[in-house]
């Protein structure tokens, strides 16, 4: 049966080898066989530009390009973390960067694809930062300074969210309810997969008066999180 694969947050790191490898096992495996797969943002801890000549993008590329050449269609999203991948990487990996959000059709069901991030309306804070880092003029400023600097800064940026991350409440890092039902309503959608908040679950709610779905992955800290679609269904499962 056809099969589509879902998967995000991975947040790939020189740290956690053992998940890079578990990555690496799926993309030459499931990842070889699916017609699809879509990685919803997320993928790297850090980005700092595509030319970033570290041994995990090098690894990360080639196994994501071994498995556009099996004939598997991999799509990209950017995430909060690697929100600077660009064409390069993409050209690189043969892979499709996706605008978020984006919509497709899955098995005949229109379905919206989010990394998650924009639907954390209560979080201001990061909602402001988020609209800075978006900004061209940001993005190209960074992108002029030497590597070496913009490492440096990607630690610093990440030690600030960490520490603002600390003092939230957990509520404030979800998604707001009503900014879901206006996404999905906006785009006339009765599906929506994201991932961001590392909540994997299965919600339902009523969206255009009508049942409608929210599938949520999940993040690959400590195993990995696929979201499995077929002509059947989609079903939510972890890997060792
Ligand atoms: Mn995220």
């Amino acid at each position: 049966m056809p099969c589509t694969l879902f998967i995000s947050d991975l947040h790939l790191d020189p740290q956690r080898p053992e998940i890079t490898r578990l990555f690496l096992d799926f993309l030459g495996t499931r990842g070889h066989l699916a017609e699809c797969l879509y990685i919803l943002g997320d993928l790297f801890e850090a980005w700092v530009g595509d030319d970033d000549d570290s041994a995990l993008a090098s690894a990360v590329c080639a196994g994501i390009r071994d498995c556009t050449q099996a004939g598997t269609a991999v799509y990209v999203m950017h995430g909060n973390r690697d929100f600077l991948l660009g064409k390069d990487f993409a050209a690189a990996c043969g892979c499709t960067l996706l605008t978020d959000p984006s919509a497709i059709d899955l098995y005949g069901q229109t379905t919206l694809l989010m990394h998650g991030d924009l639907l954390c309306t209560d979080d201001h804070e990061y909602m402001d930062f988020r609209g800075m880092v978006r900004e061209p003029r940001w993005q190209q400023a960074f992108l002029a300074k030497p590597l070496a600097e913009r490492r440096q800064i990607a630690l610093q940026l990440r030690e600030t969210s960490i520490e603002r991350i600390r003092g939230k409440p957990e509520s404030i890092m979800d998604v707001n309810r009503q900014t879901v039902v206006d996404t999905m309503e906006r785009h006339a959608v009765q599906r929506l997969i994201h991932g961001h908040t590392h909540r994997p679950a299965v919600h339902e709610l009523t969206v255009n008066g009508k049942p409608a779905q929210r599938l949520v992955l999940g993040d690959w800290y400590e195993q990995g999180s696929v979201l499995e679609c077929t002509p059947a269904g989609c079903q939510l499962q972890t890997l060792g």
